[in-house]
């Protein structure tokens, strides 16, 4: 089987009119399936436009990008765009929720724009809003949640899908500590339970205690790809 996540000389630079900005450089790595990433490095060094990369909301200028062993770039916007919603979670530091649906309502906006074929599956759906204790908070709408819960929200849009992969872009960004602790440990949790690849940037030092592994981006180039915490202990735990 491939690296459900293959990033082979990527490069992105952007452009608009004679400007260009070269955001990120020669990046290689390869992710195994079930794996919890942290991507970490100084403001504008090219962390969220590796998260657009990933997830296919932006092109490559340079390298190629392969989930699953598919290359983005030889799929057709439909194509991308389908692979994306199904296979893809994304979590974004202002949550970004639709104001005018419920909770409920964003979640299964969600589940309705995947193409999955079967029905949303409710025992997830209850099973998620249990893990994220947002039973309650169903039927509110974002402005009635608070910041806390409007992240746990959106990550049960993001899970809904059952997605092999989840992107999140400093997802405790706009969080306190103690709502912090509960967004890491619950995509840790669905990590663990799901099987599913977690990529999630951040500044928060915690995160790199729960993460397998640690990229350090720095002026749009990796410049190490360490072992977590995480990894350690069991490299600990093994001898
Ligand atoms: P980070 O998420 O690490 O703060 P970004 O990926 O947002 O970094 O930005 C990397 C570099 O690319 C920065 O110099 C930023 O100004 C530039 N950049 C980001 N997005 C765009 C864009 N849409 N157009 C032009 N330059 C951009
Ligand atoms: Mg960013």
């Amino acid at each position: 089987m491939p690296p459900i996540i293959q990033a082979q000389n990527l490069g992105k630079t952007y452009r608009s009119g004679k400007l260009e900005v070269p955001a990120l450089r020669n990046v290689n790595f390869s992710v195994e399936r079930g794996e919890f990433v942290a991507i970490v490095g100084p403001s504008g060094s090219g962390k969220s436009t590796l998260f657009y990369l990933l997830g296919g909301l932006t092109q490559a200028t340079h390298g190629s990008i392969k989930i699953d062993g598919v290359d983005f770039a030889h799929l057709s916007d439909s194509e991308r765009t389908r692979l994306r919603r199904s296979h893809i979670g994304f979590i974004f530091q202002r949550f970004n929720l639709l104001p005018t649906l419920s909770a409920l309502g964003n979640i299964e906006l969600a589940y309705d724009i995947s193409g999955l074929k079967a029905p949303m599956d409710r025992h997830l759906l209850d099973h998620l809003s249990e893990m994220l204790n947002i039973k309650g908070r169903l039927e509110h709408r974002p402005n009635e949640l608070s910041g806390g819960e409007q992240q746990r929200v959106a990550i049960a849009r993001a899970l809904i899908t059952r997605p092999s992969i989840v992107l999140a872009d400093e997802p405790t960004g706009n969080l306190d500590t103690k709502n912090s602790d509960v967004v890491l440990a619950m995509l840790r949790q669905s990590s663990k339970e799901m099987n599913q690849t977690v990529m999630m940037i951040t500044h928060n030092p915690e995160a790199a205690q729960i993460a397998d592994r640690v990229i350090t981006v720095r002026d749009g180039e990796v410049v190490a790809i360490d072992l977590g915490r995480s990894s350690m202990d069991i490299v600990h735990n093994a001898y």
